[in-house]
């Protein structure tokens, strides 16, 4: 019995060093200690031919080999289960020195940019902000704007007419006529938005731009406002350095009317490229308001008077951002427009 029970633990020792996997060693357990079939089982049953000495040693080796073969498939299952998690773990091992990866996220036109800034200014002023319909009648277009009948502003080879009453508007002096419509002065507008004209397209000009423009309408406003407005306008859009010079021209809808430079942003009034040497960059038109224009909304130009002045801002950001080419700004081209993120 003793050299049995021997040769039963040498098989068991062999089968389980063959058991590669959980199942097997189910199976193995089964097969030894199983309540029915068990081979262990089997030779308990056995004992009660053995004389009662024999039986008392048999039994104690036998309950010996079970509690061994119990503990070696328990310990044998513990290693699967250990080597099964290092497995996970390794798969699912994130590397938190990888770099990450970027999510694309939309952004702003550099116009949009541009006129929120010149936006924030005007508000920054006492200004409100007032968005208008791009197509308009000739009466806000032309006709209360003090543009005469015979204007060449008011060919077809200039404007887009829609019919004889209607055209996309030229400029967003419109918006002054809407403005003083709504409302009596004093008042203090900006109006940016887009403006057309039939323009051939090419590197400093596009069919269609953008423009902002102020409006200042009340009792006692003189010239020196306009250009003390106009000074502070320019040296909080370019920096408290830029000085700017006003040069005599004619707008029809204003009286007198100049044309505004402002030292250049970049060389500060030395010259570079971007002003071309002069050390000056046009910004755009101002003046006061014609008292006609005043007349044409109901407003007394003895009583009131008024400035306007206005910037376009596709040359500006063309000049800001060193583009040799206002069209890259329409074009919509994404490559390019992720530059300005
Ligand atoms: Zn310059």
């Amino acid at each position: 019995m003793s050299d049995r029970i021997t040769q039963l633990r040498n098989d068991f020792d062999g089968e389980l060093k063959a058991v590669s996997a959980d199942a097997g060693a189910n199976a193995l357990r089964d097969r030894w200690v199983g309540r029915k079939s068990g081979v262990i089982t089997a030779e308990m049953k056995t004992l009660g031919k053995l004389s009662p000495e024999d039986r008392r040693v048999a039994g104690q080796r036998l309950n010996e080999l079970k509690d061994y073969v119990e503990a070696e498939i328990e310990k044998l299952q513990a290693d699967f289960a250990a080597k099964r998690e290092a497995e996970q773990l390794v798969k699912e091992r994130i590397d938190v020195t990888l770099p990450g990866r970027r999510i694309e996220a939309g952004h702003l036109h550099p116009i949009t940019l541009l006129r929120q800034k010149i936006e924030d200014i005007f508000v920054s002023m006492g200004y409100e902000i007032e968005d208008g319909p791009e197509i308009e009648t000739n009466f806000y277009n032309f006709d209360a704007l003090n543009i005469p009948a015979n204007h060449p502003a008011r060919s077809p080879q200039d404007t887009f007419y829609i019919n004889d009453h209607l055209a996309l508007r030229s400029q967003t002096s419109t918006m002054q006529i809407h403005a003083m419509q709504k409302r009596r002065p004093p008042l203090r507008i900006a109006a940016p938005g887009r403006v057309f004209r039939r323009d051939t397209p090419d590197a400093t000009h596009n069919p269609m731009f953008y423009q902002v423009e102020g409006l200042l309408i009340d009792r006692g406003i003189t010239l020196g406002d306009l250009k003390g407005t106009v000074e502070e306008f320019v040296r909080r859009l370019f920096g408290p350095e830029t000085r700017t010079r006003f040069r005599p021209s004619y707008f029809p809808f204003v009286e007198p009317g100049a044309e505004i430079d402002y030292t250049c942003f970049k060389c500060n009034g030395a010259g570079c490229r971007i002003c071309k040497g002069s050390g000056w960059i046009e910004m755009g038109g101002s003046g006061m308001v014609h008292p006609n224009v005043l007349r044409a909304v109901g407003i007394d130009p003895e009583e009131f008077t008024g400035f306007a002045f206005g910037l376009g801002l596709d040359r500006l950001c063309a000049l800001m951002y060193g583009l040799d080419d206002i069209r890259l700004l329409y074009e919509n081209d994404v490559r390019f427009l992720e530059q300005f993120r």
